[in-house]
């Protein structure tokens, strides 16, 4: 009716007309079935391996243990690389930082070109929320776009261009919770999508005494105290084996700590029915290095302590109690819920995909996925002509760790291969040059592996999509054959 009245007619319409046309729009916008609400926590510094949930021998994680028998836990997940802001801009554009151009310090922000989760959100109708304790995570720098509200709960002097210790206040998981709780009880009338980024695991340590006391020794009197002075004291904690353990008992009180604000959050999110149809994501944006590769704390470095994370989610049409171990990282996230809120694509290609097969169906792993690609900035990488950055890619059993790469180059001066299966700890790589020289056939095939990943990513096209890579027909049969070409 409405369209035979404006083709015909274009006198204004008559009131009544207008009101029976505004009622035929809200009935018909109601029948509409909501879309899920989302509720996104990343926990700044949380290495996989540390938590119960993941096996660690001692009890960081009982309420992530027990939610994830609600959910698909991922146990080979992967945050690309060991750096906040480059890592959170990966989550939320589904770009590797050649496709993003995010390193660390300095004013580059993040482009508006780009496709961004919370400006996704916000336009399919969402409220969108954050808070947010990591000044790497500035709003001047862009990671406030498409939010309602983002809350910084860092020091409101941070310069997000010179960042200093101080910036990092710290609130403590609970308190961070409080503030999301406050918010998430005003009346939604639109699906929410909620930001919650929790910083207690990283540096300084400073467990409140009850989970101090669960982790570390009583009678331990040495030197360390969890400060930020501590984390340059590598030749003491070599000397001193004791304090090492010390050091890694107080990251330990802090996961804890967080894991018990995470269970009273979600009793609470139970109790409210907030729940029932919503999404719940919990990963992590790095890890934390304990001098497994010579140094403590996270920066440039693409070791499994530094980069494996977890990804708990939880939500309509995601299987209980299922784990996963298929490859995946936080390049996946933003595809993956644009797949399960059916929400198009945007039009510039995203590098990650779905993880929806992985948990609908037993899928062939290497089929789905061969490699992941992990990449970012090089040690003082920011953003310049040619920035170096670390490159490297994981696969089911492998990883292959390049030197001497430059942002927008595939090149790279040696690499470095490790075998997972016997040398979990990356202790014991074989060191490749670009002759490639007597290679197994094996070796041969991974270094390929890795420049078809490189390629890939620096035409930012689908993972699908066929490289632009020379190499003889036999050698791109071969890696047809194992599954590693479409
Ligand atoms: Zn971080």
């Amino acid at each position: 009716m409405a369209r035979l009245l404006i083709r015909f007619s274009c006198k204004p319409l008559p009131v009544a007309v207008v009101a029976i046309l505004l009622a035929i729009w809200w009935v018909g916008c109601r029948n509409e079935p909501p879309r899920p609400n989302l509720i996104l926590i990343v926990v700044d510094t949380l290495r996989s391996d540390h938590l119960s949930a993941s096996g660690y021998p001692l009890e960081t994680s009982p309420h992530l243990e027990q939610l994830s028998s609600r959910g698909t836990y991922f146990e080979r997940f992967y945050s690309h690389s060991a750096i906040t802001r480059p890592s959170v801009a990966t989550l939320f554009t589904s770009r590797f930082v050649s496709g993003h151009g995010i390193t660390n310090q300095g004013p580059a922000g993040l482009s508006r070109e780009l496709p961004f989760l919370p400006e996704i959100l916000d336009r399919a109708g969402y409220e969108t929320r954050a808070f947010v304790t990591n000044p790497q995570l500035h709003p001047l720098l862009g990671f406030d776009r498409g939010f309602d509200h983002y809350e910084p709960l860092f020091s409101q002097d941070a310069d997000p261009v010179r960042l200093k210790p101080a910036d990092l206040i710290k609130l403590p998981a609970s308190e961070v919770f409080a503030a999301a709780r406050e918010s998430l009880q005003r009346r939604h009338r639109r699906p929410f999508f909620y930001y919650i980024h929790l910083l207690d695991p990283h540096g300084p340590y400073q467990p409140s005494g009850e989970e101090r006391a669960k982790f570390t020794d009583p009678a331990y009197d040495g030197v360390i105290t969890g400060s930020i002075a501590d984390f340059a004291r590598h030749a003491h904690f070599r000397a001193h084996p004791e304090d090492l353990d010390h050091f890694r008992a107080l990251y330990d009180a802090e996961v804890s700590s967080t894991d018990r604000a995470l269970g009273e959050f979600v009793d609470w999110l139970d109790g409210a029915g907030l729940l029932a149809d919503t999404h719940l994501l919990f990963t992590a944006d790095h890890g934390e290095e304990f001098l497994e590769h010579g140094a403590t704390g996270h920066s440039v470095k693409l070791y499994e302590e530094s980069i494996r994370v977890p990804l708990l989610w939880i939500g309509p049409g995601v299987p209980a109690g299922r784990r996963v171990d298929a490859l995946a990282g936080l390049v996946d996230v933003l595809p993956t819920l644009l797949d399960v809120l059916d929400l198009p694509a945007p039009d510039t290609p995203l590098q990650g995909r779905s993880l929806r097969p992985t948990w609908s169906a037993e899928p062939a792993r290497r089929a789905w996925r061969p490699a992941l690609l992990l990449e970012g900035p090089a040690k003082g990488g920011r953003r310049a002509e040619e920035p170096p950055v670390v490159r490297g890619i994981v696969t089911l059993t492998h990883k292959v760790l390049a030197r001497g790469s430059a942002a927008g180059r595939p090149g790279w001066q040696t690499l470095e291969i490790f075998d997972l299966r016997t040398d979990p700890e990356e202790q014991n790589g074989r060191t490749v040059t670009p002759d490639l020289g007597a290679l197994s056939p094996d070796d041969k095939d991974l270094v390929r592996l890795y420049e078809l990943e490189v390629r890939r990513a620096l035409n930012h096209g689908s993972p699908g999509s066929v490289p632009e890579i020379e190499l003889p027909e036999e050698e791109l049969e071969r890696l047809r054959s194992l599954g590693y070409l479409d």
